[in-house]
């Protein structure tokens, strides 16, 4: 028997119709490309996304063509995203940071018939243009005084396209499961794998990633997402936050902790989610001018592990709530947010910072496991670790044109290539990336734990820990150091910060000092130029163990 309800497809044009009716009179500011602050309400954003749909469905754009955008977080990204989804397109986000030659393959992979582009990027596109062959134009974000000289093919002002419009239209009503959203991973090894997101699963991880014991955003928040829209999505705020009626703030290109602090505290921000690299930014910047915040009362800290320091400093010295989150591409991208269970608030503090230190439980519509390498399913007493393997409605089920192959066991569980503990209350923490992992003499050891304690150190501006070849242990932990500016820290100094933090066995067995890390697209530690770089790099331990 079927039940008797409406069948009200779970499509995303449903979010900004609820944005318009029911929170129309909520700002939404901007920090322009241009430079000044913008403002303007839900109901604007509303009518000019319909506009965006109109002049989309003029240009030609028919449902499931895929439009690119390379563009930070602005009002005209957002409006973007939602005429682009509204036709029954694909908005594809293109991450600026991934160098030319990737960028070629992923447009060229995903076909995108247009791309709308922030003025800071038209430079990129004229360089690769030749080679884009399936591009028809080029929507530059921008009105037309700011029209820059460009020699891109069919460049068309965003303000003058949307003018001629009168945002008289009615979404595409489209099948809930097809396609929305393309974000490609960055592929550390063979080529970037497309994650195609669906309108359903957008809408059921926009309701889950928003539960009060998940990013828990409400109509009275004012909600900084850092998190760019061109990187996993960007949280589900571009959609979580519009469906719950926060107030909208968009950082546009500046990054740095002045800035952010500014908006912070001139749109009296509540909420804000990003990467510890902007976090770090912003403490400095708060330490070194000695600033309060005035209405921050939590942030969400994901995407790579969140250091201890920065939690502590976070609630002791400016009284916020700090929400370690843990999520990937593949996964829309939030899988879980460590927030307490009954009695947890009450624990001592060291007890509750140590809590938090994990990646958290799953949000409702993630499943997850820990395997070991026989697939055999490993208990959650926080001390086996293995596999990190998830499955839910907003878990990618293959990627796009099949690049990659089946990422899918039989059972439909997907290898997060993590490793991780899950606890008796069902905490799961990240050890590592299982290609990122030490074995030493058959033992794991950590290096996010490692590169955790080592940035503790006050002289410490950036840690990596890499496995490298030992005769006797298989691998030893070298830890890669840069400094803070001035600092004349000294490899002892280090080590001996670490000794009463580790186990004695996982101290590393060498540290170098270096000016620079090198980072990935996506802001994390690029591991794998590390071991290559320090391929043969001879450990003082080495010798030793071969006398
Ligand atoms: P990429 O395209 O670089 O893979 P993702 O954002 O999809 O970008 O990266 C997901 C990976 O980032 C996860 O599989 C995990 O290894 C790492 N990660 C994300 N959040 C955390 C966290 N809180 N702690 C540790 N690692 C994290």
């Amino acid at each position: 028997m079927q039940g008797l309800m409406q069948d009200w497809p779970l499509l995303v044009g449903k979010v900004f119709d609820h944005a318009n009716t029911a929170h129309g009179e909520q700002e939404i500011v901007t920090r322009t490309v241009e430079g000044p602050i913008h403002r303007y309400t839900y109901r604007d954003a509303y009518v000019r996304s319909k506009k965006v749909a109109q002049a989309l469905l003029k240009l030609g754009v028919k449902e499931g063509d895929r439009i690119g955008t390379l563009a930070w977080n602005t009002y005209r990204h957002l409006e973007s995203w939602y005429g682009i989804t509204g036709v029954g397109a694909v908005y594809h986000t293109l991450n600026p940071r991934l160098f030319a030659e990737q960028l070629v393959y992923i447009i060229t992979h995903a076909e995108d018939k247009f791309i709308f582009v922030d003025l800071t990027f038209v430079p990129i596109l004229e360089g690769i243009q030749d080679q884009l062959g399936c591009v028809e134009g080029y929507v530059i974000l921008t009105d037309e005084a700011s029209m820059p000289a460009t020699s891109l093919k069919n460049a068309i002002c965003y303000e003058g396209l949307i003018s001629d419009h009168d945002g008289d239209f009615e979404w595409a009503a489209v099948d809930e499961k097809a396609a929305c959203g393309l974000c490609y991973t960055s592929g550390t090894t063979g080529n970037p794998k497309g994650v195609l997101y669906s309108h359903r699963s957008n809408v059921l991880h926009t309701l889950a990633a928003n539960g009060a014991d998940a990013m828990g955003m409400r109509a009275a928040d004012s909600v900084l997402p850092v998190v760019p829209m061109f990187h996993a999505n960007a949280w589900t705020i571009a959609f979580s936050a519009p469906a719950a009626g926060s107030k909208l703030v968009m950082p546009g290109a500046n990054m740095d902790g002045e800035s952010i602090y500014e908006l912070l505290e001139n749109e009296q921000v509540t909420f804000s989610a990003a990467v510890p690299t902007v976090w770090l930014m912003l403490l400095s910047y708060l330490e070194d001018n000695d600033k309060t915040l005035s209405s921050l009362r939590r942030v969400a800290i994901g995407g790579s592990a969140c250091p201890q320091m920065m939690i502590e400093k976070f609630q002791k010295n400016y009284g916020v709530d700090v929400v370690h989150a843990w999520g990937m591409t593949e996964m829309s991208p939030i899988g879980t947010l460590c927030t307490f269970k009954p009695g947890m608030e009450k624990w001592p503090a060291e007890q509750q910072i140590q809590q938090k230190l994990k990646q958290g439980r799953a949000i409702f519509t993630v499943e997850m496991k820990i395997t070991d390498d026989d697939g055999k399913e490993l208990p959650h007493d926080g001390k086996a670790f293995g596999h990190l393997l998830v499955r839910g409605p907003a878990i990618v089920n293959g990627y796009f044109k099949g690049e990659g192959g089946d990422p899918l066991d039989t059972d439909s569980w997907f290898d997060t290539g993590d490793v991780a503990t899950i606890d008796e209350l069902g905490y799961m923490q990240i050890t590592d990336r299982s290609k990122d992992v030490i074995k030493s003499g058959g033992e794991w050891i950590s290096s996010i734990d490692l590169e955790n304690v080592a940035v503790g150190h006050p002289d410490v501006a950036e840690a990596a820990v890499i496995g490298v070849a030992h005769p006797k242990w298989d691998e030893r932990p070298l830890l890669i150091v840069v400094k803070r500016e001035g600092s004349e820290v000294t490899k002892d100094e280090i080590l001996s910060y670490m000794t009463d933090k580790i186990a004695k066995w996982w101290m590393p067995d060498d540290v170098v000092f270096v000016d620079e890390i090198p980072h990935t697209a996506t802001g994390k530690i690029q591991k794998m130029a590390l071991r290559e770089q320090f391929s043969s790099y001879e450990l003082p331990t080495a010798s030793q163990a071969a006398e």
